[in-house]
């Protein structure tokens, strides 16, 4: 997957490019016999530069505009070092921010100024931390719990078995609404390991939103599929999939700011 040097010809590629994953959902939404419009987009923008996401974010707006008929796509970053440095060169277009990487307390701060959702929260500490900072908005703050479905060591989020009782938790905060549960998928080509996963971030989210507790009938959402693996969370139900390497191309390594992955 390259991504063309000129500004130009890197707008046109990024604009089929999301076009294309537009279609893929709704491949997957209809094979899972749901209306396509009941999965939002969400795009991990990490590593690419400020005109790159403008780009996917006018193409967005373009495919509105013609009547796609799709709720405006959302843009998602790991590093709050990054979302600072994007978000005020993209503020016109008002696109919302969701913080999808783990997010220190001594970031909070920073994170809060942008961010119109937290979705990697995977202790009480962190949602204490927001609920403090946020509890004087109008507005309550969207937060996510982070679930680790796989178990990998080296994965951020709570273990399944401890995720129930943070969710509730979290959902009595002030100033906070939980909105759902985020988890990164296994890292593995066995498709059925990939989509067990799922499968168990939704009953997370079904007992989650059965208990009764306060709070917790709202948290519908289930923010999990990336690029290699869309289909089998659409399958699981997945109303947020975060989109990099299908829209933008594969990542330089070495980070922004250096030659275009090739
Ligand atoms: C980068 C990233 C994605 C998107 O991954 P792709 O494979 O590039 O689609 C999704 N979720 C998180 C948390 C990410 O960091």
């Amino acid at each position: 997957m390259e991504r063309p040097d000129d500004p130009e010809d890197r707008a046109r590629h990024v604009a089929a490019r999301l076009a294309e994953l537009r279609a893929r959902v709704a491949r997957a939404a209809a094979a899972a016999g749901r209306p396509a419009g009941d999965v939002r987009v969400l795009l991990a923008s990490k590593t690419m530069d400020a005109a790159t996401v403008r780009a996917a974010l006018r193409a967005d707006a373009d495919a509105r505009s013609a009547g796609s008929g799709t709720p405006p796509v959302l843009l998602g970053e790991n590093r709050v070092q990054e979302l600072v440095a994007k978000a005020p060169e993209l503020v016109d277009l008002a696109p919302a921010w969701h913080v999808i990487g783990p997010l220190q307390s001594n970031k909070v701060n920073a994170a809060l100024r942008w961010a119109a959702a937290v979705e990697s929260v995977a202790d009480d500490a962190l949602a204490q931390r927001l609920s403090e900072r946020v509890r004087e908005r109008p507005v309550p703050l969207d937060v996510w719990v982070q679930v680790n479905v796989s178990g990998e060591p080296t994965k951020h989020g709570a273990p399944p078995e401890a995720a129930r009782g943070l969710a509730v938790r979290v959902a009595a905060l002030p100033g906070l609404r939980l909105a759902g549960f985020m988890t990164v998928g296994a890292n593995t080509a066995d498709e059925a390991a990939v989509r067990a996963g799922y499968a168990l971030l939704r009953r997370v989210r079904d007992d989650v939103v059965g208990c009764g507790e306060p709070g917790t009938a709202e948290a519908q959402g289930l923010s999990m599929g990336m690029s290699r693996d869309l289909e089998a969370a659409v399958a699981e139900g997945a109303t947020v999939v975060r989109i990099g390497t299908a829209v933008f191309g594969t990542r330089d390594v070495a980070g922004p700011g250096s030659a275009p992955a090739r």
